[in-house]
């Protein structure tokens, strides 16, 4: 059996991945998403860093992210609610980030966006993620992120796109960026694509932007040419269809 895994080797991992094997789908960008976790088994009550854990690793085929192609998002910008502070736990893939998440999301939904914007949570000033994703920034031929400085998630797509992007002769500025900048390059024509990176969707195109009463349309609310190559390429290598120069995937046989 060929099955690519995009997360990087592990043990057991690959070890339940070949036990499983009759549940690798193999239908066009279907997948066998599969989650480690961990929570605290003590049986005792109180605040402290539990003495014992379950480490486990859960596996779900899925069908296709995306049935009928990439598919553009609205996005609302979040400018009350934090996902994550600075000292905080942001960085890390840990269950109290989606519960401190949740009311923003539901939120958004109300006012018909799909997904929040998180803005850092002292100043509710830079970007930061997109829902449970890292997001990116065409603006001017440069692509601007969130710098990985403890509230956002270092992302393993993040990093895949980075790479690419860099390969192809882009400027990556993983630097600060204020969502007023952000509006204003929305505003002069200048932010070309935007979009979420995430294991998941692989990458989501965003359509358009709220902030507050402000409204910014990207690429006419259409998938960006960028976006698309970089979906194309990080799924073509995590399915065998282009060289995987970069030695992320793994055969498991
Ligand atoms: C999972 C997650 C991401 C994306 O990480 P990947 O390793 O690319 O899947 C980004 N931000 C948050 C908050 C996440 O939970």
């Amino acid at each position: 059996m060929h099955a690519s895994i995009s997360c990087r080797g592990n043990a057991g991992i690959k070890a339940l991945v070949k036990t499983e094997e009759a549940w690798v789908p193999t239908a066009k960008d279907t997948s066998l998403y599969i989650r480690p976790f961990m929570f605290a088994t003590e049986a005792a009550l109180g605040v402290h860093m539990a003495k014992s854990y379950k480490f486990m690793i859960l596996c779900c085929p899925v069908g296709a992210y995306y049935a009928t192609g990439l598919d553009p998002v609205k996005i609302l910008v979040e400018n009350e609610l934090v996902r994550a502070v600075a000292g905080g736990t942001g960085f890390t893939k840990c269950g109290g980030n989606y519960a401190g998440s949740i009311a923003g999301q539901v939120k958004a939904e109300k006012l018909g966006y799909s997904q929040v914007l998180w803005l850092d949570g002292n100043e509710r000033k830079y970007v930061e993620e997109v829902g449970t994703m890292n997001i990116m920034f065409k603006i001017d031929g440069e692509i601007w992120t969130a710098p990985t400085v403890g509230t956002v998630l270092p992302g393993v797509t993040r990093d895949s796109m980075i790479h690419l992007l860099k390969d192809w002769g882009y400027n990556v500025r993983e630097e600060r960026l204020a969502i007023d900048d952000l509006m204003k390059a929305g505003h002069d024509g200048k932010l070309e694509e935007v979009f979420g990176t995430g294991t998941a969707a692989v990458i989501s195109p965003v359509g358009e932007l709220r902030f507050k009463d402000d409204v910014v349309v990207i690429n006419g609310g259409k998938t960006g040419e960028l976006t698309q190559k970089l979906y194309d390429t990080l799924t073509g290598i995590q399915w065998g269809r282009l060289e995987d120069k970069y030695g992320w995937t793994t055969v498991i046989e």
